[in-house]
């Protein structure tokens, strides 16, 4: 049990835990507190959310939603760049009902329970709400600086209180409405690579800094798989007359790859993300007017194999005889997304695709 932070020494804390942040206007008398007749306080420990949205200080420091859920809804909150913005110092719309069984446990900082819906607390009256800025759909990634605020923002709290990581809750774990947050892929932290989030794993990151000095830095050096990439080599299935006026898929055909797996070779698609690549395609046209021109793209494609994006274009143009160029290649190509060659034909009359060879270098992500 605890009075809430000054904000000053919730500024010293922050400061001291090495938390970027601003202060928002007003956020030192910003609180419900007048409005509901109920004082914030004594705090108990800090509820974790996150956003379910975009931008999202606007609503959480001024708007709230509909007539429900008046502003603000936070105290604050973490953006993705890492900073946190200290939005209210008062009462805060942020924990809705808290099982009161879980509610004793986090006061005991002892492990929580499954929620009991019978028996219910207003959470806004003695939980400290951090909002963390996610769209909550299982893509959105938590950048690394945004977890490593967001293990220093609870720590500061845990630290100022002598709160045990215990103190630290997320809304899956206290909420009786069924409220998922918060949740997603984060990018990193520390030595960590990519990993999902759970309370379970940020408490465990609060305990291990806890456990050091507050300006400690937790060791970064990241854990770089070794990133060996595919050789990949692909030629024309076919000579073939390209008409006029259309642009037209390359058909390509595996000649040769050193490691063949799932982000290369389906003609006419030449690499399947998530991977990164890089070469180039050899270009041999027989019967192109001199001045004429043959235009080459990427274009990249979903799995039902529509055009999703098109890359800029690269003109060859007719030289006598015969035709050569090549064309670079280097692109980043999402998951769920392939990319295909196509070239079209600015001249009159048909040409001849004589050769065409892929050269790639590709890492799957
Ligand atoms: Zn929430």
């Amino acid at each position: 049990m605890a009075d809430p932070a000054t904000p000053a020494r919730l500024r010293a804390a922050l400061k001291a835990e090495g938390v970027q942040f601003i202060e928002l206007e007003g956020w030192t008398t910003r609180g419900r507190d007048a409005a509901t007749g109920k004082i914030f306080g004594p705090v108990h420990g800090i509820l974790n959310h996150h956003t379910a949205g975009v931008d999202s200080l606007d609503v959480i420091a001024y708007r709230g939603v509909g007539a429900g859920l008046p502003p603000p809804l936070a105290h604050a909150l973490l953006r993705k760049d890492g900073v946190v913005v200290l939005v209210a110092d008062g009462r805060a719309n942020h924990a809705g009902l808290v099982a009161e069984n879980v509610f004793r446990a986090i006061v005991a900082e002892k492990p929580l329970p499954k929620q009991d819906a019978s028996r219910t607390v207003d959470g806004n009256d003695s939980l400290y709400g951090l909002e963390v800025e996610n769209r909550g759909d299982g893509e959105d990634v938590y950048t690394r600086a945004q977890y490593d605020s967001w293990v220093r923002f609870d720590t500061a709290l845990c630290r100022l209180h002598q709160w045990t990581e215990r103190s630290a809750a997320g809304h899956l774990e206290t909420s009786v409405e069924g409220k998922p947050d918060p949740s997603g892929p984060v990018a990193g932290y520390g030595r960590r690579g990519r990993f999902t989030f759970t309370m379970a794993q940020l408490r465990a990151d609060v305990r291990e800094r806890l456990a050091h000095q507050a300006n400690w830095r937790p060791p970064t050096t990241q854990e770089t798989p070794a990133m060996t990439p595919e050789y990949v080599n692909l030629g024309l299935a076919r000579c073939y007359q390209l008409a006029p006026g259309l642009w037209d898929d390359i058909e390509l055909t595996a000649e040769w790859s050193d490691e063949p797996d799932d982000h290369a070779l389906n003609s006419p698609t030449f690499v399947k993300g998530a991977a990164r690549f890089t070469g180039s395609v050899s270009l041999r046209f027989e019967g192109l007017a001199v001045g004429e021109v043959v235009q080459v793209r990427m274009s990249e494609h979903d799995d039902a194999g529509q055009v999703q994006h098109t890359h800029p274009p690269h003109e060859v143009i007719g030289t006598p005889g015969g035709t050569y160029s090549s064309v670079p290649l280097t692109k980043r190509v999402p998951a769920g997304r392939s990319m295909r060659v196509q070239l079209l034909n600015q001249g009159a009359d048909s040409v001849e695709v004589a050769s065409a060879v892929l050269t790639l270098l590709v890492w799957g992500e």
